[in-house]
């Protein structure tokens, strides 16, 4: 019998629910890796949110009558490894905090297609209660972006190339000269 549009929401929703436990897990440890107080402060808030969305999904299972159940997201398992290497790699690097806020807006921006594919669906299978407390989750994580970009911008991306162009600072002028036609 051919999978149907009920089977495929049941399936990422299985996903997601996996996601969010790992997401749970990883996020203590960017919290560590982080050295701007301000990212650390905005990683944490995003724990507890992860935390209530476990909730939230929990909620969406009960409202279309099935048992709340993870089954292994690979991609996030892949995206957290990508982070937990990049963080190694920079410790005590100026460019530790733009590392982590782009491990961390791979996670969101998957979380936000996964998301905002559920929502669709569930409108369309009449699972309106499940598209409602979707959404929520949906605008956290919208958020949660949103604010990893303003971070990278208000100083995180610059921290990041401030040591390379004092060690190249005596080159700049050179290379800032203007390009000859
Ligand atoms: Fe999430
Ligand atoms: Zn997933
Ligand atoms: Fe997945
Ligand atoms: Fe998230």
């Amino acid at each position: 019998m051919s999978k149907t549009l009920a089977d495929l929401f049941l399936d990422e929703l299985q996903d997601i629910y996996d996601a969010e436990h790992r997401i749970t897990k990883a996020l203590p440890k960017l919290v560590k890796a982080a050295t701007s107080p301000e990212l650390q402060t905005a990683l944490q808030k995003h724990l507890k949110e992860t935390e209530g969305q476990i909730t939230k999904l929990e909620q969406v299972f009960k409202s279309i009558g099935e048992p709340a159940k993870a089954t292994k997201c690979d991609a996030t398992v892949g995206l957290l490894e990508e982070g937990d290497g990049i963080a190694k790699e920079f410790k005590g690097s100026p460019a530790i905090n733009a590392a982590l806020i782009s491990a961390g807006q791979k996670v969101e921006h998957y979380e936000i297609a996964s998301y905002g594919c559920l929502i669709e669906w569930a409108g369309l299978l009449g699972h309106d209660k499940a598209a409602g407390l979707l959404q929520q989750i949906l605008d956290q994580e919208k958020g949660a972006n949103d604010k990893l970009t303003e971070l990278a911008r208000a100083g995180s991306n610059e921290e990041a190339c401030g040591e390379e162009e004092s060690a190249s600072a005596g080159k700049s002028s050179a290379k800032k000269s203007p390009a000859r036609k």
